[in-house]
């Protein structure tokens, strides 16, 4: 089939939700390097938007899924699954944690935490079922993340939206503080904004936010969808803030490729009792085992080390182009979560197809910026050639701007 083809079909017939997708259809890939249909390669600095941690055809997680899927891939949790064990007896090892519910998606671990959050309250006989969140932050797309989500650009045409959340302006700590209540059950937040322009939260903001919720028994939510599993080069962001919340949501990396999300939280916060929460594919045992092997290689290559050495090479050669191209305005992020935001008036389109054009993967991120998500597994050299070749293109849109 010829991407002329595939075009057509996906044209005439999926949703029309992803209208701007790139003109290229990879078949398969190897470690960093993704090649498409015609047999040009490319290399991944987006890794599927931060879930394709170990690369592709990692080996270890290769060999896991396959197994799992010769064995048995779905089991029902009317019964126990032993993957399933081992993967929440490895969550709570690693984190705060003291139990895990496991989902196959962000959204719906977020959806979780909100029921969980809900649920604490209600089950205390306390009416608190408000839950404020930042303005710029993502949740997810199902209906309640919608609204739980501070950007209006995913709510508008949906409104009537799912009733109980606030969003306040992200930083203020004024209006945070002022949109607490008597009803307000939990604060949900993001470390770094990932979809927001990949913005990280300043440390003391996180640390007063944690207080605030101590201060008026309400539960502090990180959704680490995007954060979790490594990407700041800390297994989990909050490590980087010296905070821990009462609940955490993880997904995107858990199964480096294979969906799989997961709802953490500490025994206090967890309130389910049973038949308060349920899912049909949610810790099959092909899921799980892809994550067991997602901590292992972690562990085994010490990919967190790499993560920190590489990502610190990232932002330093993101900042060098910012000091050198007047169109970068500044490149902010942690371990290998980077966004370099481009002046509102150069679209970054041309940049992302250029680079595209030249065999590198970038991503975009809210408020014009490109976003760098690379796999743990990226090697200085890799950063290196892409840096060169982010270089060439920004100094082509500088001649034309
Ligand atoms: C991607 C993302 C989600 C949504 O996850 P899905 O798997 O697409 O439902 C939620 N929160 C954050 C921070 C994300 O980055």
């Amino acid at each position: 089939m010829t991407l002329d083809h595939i075009k057509s079909l996906d044209q005439q017939h999926f949703m029309e939700v992803y209208t701007g997708r790139y003109p290229v259809c990879f078949s398969h890939g190897e470690g960093c390097q993704l090649t498409d249909i015609d047999g040009k390669t490319y290399t991944d600095f987006m890794a599927g938007i931060a879930v394709n941690a170990l690369g592709y055809n990692h080996p270890a997680l290769t060999k896991a899924v396959c197994d799992k899927a010769s064995t048995m891939m779905h089991c029902s949790n009317l019964f126990y699954v032993r993957e399933q064990a081992e993967l929440v007896k490895k969550l709570c090892g690693l984190s705060f944690a003291d139990r895990v519910f496991l989902t196959n998606s962000g959204s719906e671990a977020n959806e979780g935490a909100i029921k969980l959050a809900r649920r604490y309250f209600s089950k205390q006989g306390i009416k608190r079922h408000k839950v404020i969140t930042l303005t710029n932050s993502f949740h997810g797309r199902t209906f309640a993340m919608v609204a739980a989500t501070g950007q209006v650009k995913y709510q508008k045409v949906y409104e009537p939206l799912c009733q109980g959340f606030l969003n306040v302006p992200a930083g203020d700590m004024e209006a945070l503080a002022k949109a607490i209540d008597h009803e307000t059950c939990a604060i949900m937040m993001e470390l770094i904004q990932g979809e927001g322009g990949v913005m990280p939260m300043d440390p003391g903001y996180v640390q007063a936010i944690r207080e605030l919720c101590d201060d008026h028994g309400i539960l502090l939510i990180f959704d680490e969808v995007q954060t979790g599993i490594g990407r700041t080069g800390k297994l989990f962001g909050y490590e980087n803030y010296d905070v821990t919340p009462d609940i955490m949501t993880l997904a995107k990396a858990l199964g480096g490729g294979v969906p799989v999300g997961a709802l953490l939280s500490s025994e206090k916060a967890s309130a389910f009792t049973p038949g308060d929460h349920g899912t049909t594919f949610g810790g099959n045992p092909l899921a799980c085992a892809a994550a067991l092997a997602v901590f292992d290689t972690i562990e085994k290559e010490d990919l967190l080390t790499n993560c920190q050495a590489v990502g610190a090479n990232l932002g330093e050669r993101l900042e060098s182009l910012v000091q050198k191209h007047s169109i970068a305005q500044y490149a902010q992020g942690m371990g290998l979560m980077w966004g370099l935001k481009i002046v509102d008036s150069v679209p970054i389109m041309p940049i992302i197809l250029g680079m595209l054009d030249q065999g590198f993967i970038i991503g975009p991120s809210g408020h014009n910026t490109l976003r760098f998500v690379p796999p743990l597994i990226i090697t200085i050299p890799n950063v290196d050639h892409m840096i060169d070749a982010l270089d060439h293109q920004l100094t082509k849109q500088e001649w034309k701007s």
